[in-house]
């Protein structure tokens, strides 16, 4: 429990780095079974004018690209913020063994509001991964006062 908040802060500190290169303050990290973090993600929509550029996905492109699929499986995605649908997928298909995450997507919209439609996408990951065929281990929410400052402003 202590080595997870411990990397949620790393991840809170990709968000940061995000944030500060004027895209938006989600950050993960991947952690291999020896608890080492092996990559770390931010999101990048705006600096690469791509709107599928979260966090989670450019981690998992490039974990993709260097790692095997039984790796990843022992391996473990620490991300700031619950990850969207297409997040949440995306660490589904790279067999990536665990998830944990900082805010829930609940207390997210919470503070950022749900007045614009196309910014919500409210999907709960557990539900989601409930209805693959592998299980993934799923934890959170942690530290939801730390990772809510990145959304206040
Ligand atoms: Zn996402």
């Amino acid at each position: 429990m202590k080595n997870d908040d411990k990397n949620i802060r790393i991840a809170i500190e990709m968000a940061k780095e995000s944030k500060k290169k004027g895209n938006l303050p989600f950050g993960c990290i991947l952690v291999n079974k020896d608890g080492e973090v092996v990559l770390k993600g931010e999101n990048t929509i705006n600096t690469d004018n791509d709107c599928l550029a979260h966090a989670e996905i450019n981690l998992i492109r490039k974990a993709s690209k260097i790692y095997n699929y039984s790796y990843l499986n022992s391996c473990s995605i620490y991300t700031s913020d619950e990850p969207c649908p297409m997040c949440t997928s995306a660490i589904y298909w790279s067999g990536i063994g665990k998830l944990v995450y900082g805010l829930s997507k609940k207390r997210y919209y919470e503070i950022v509001g749900r007045d614009n439609p196309n910014w919500v996408f409210e999907m709960p990951t557990r539900e989601l991964l409930e209805k693959g065929g592998r299980k993934l281990e799923v934890i959170g929410p942690l530290l939801e006062e730390e990772v809510s400052i990145l959304h206040l402003d």
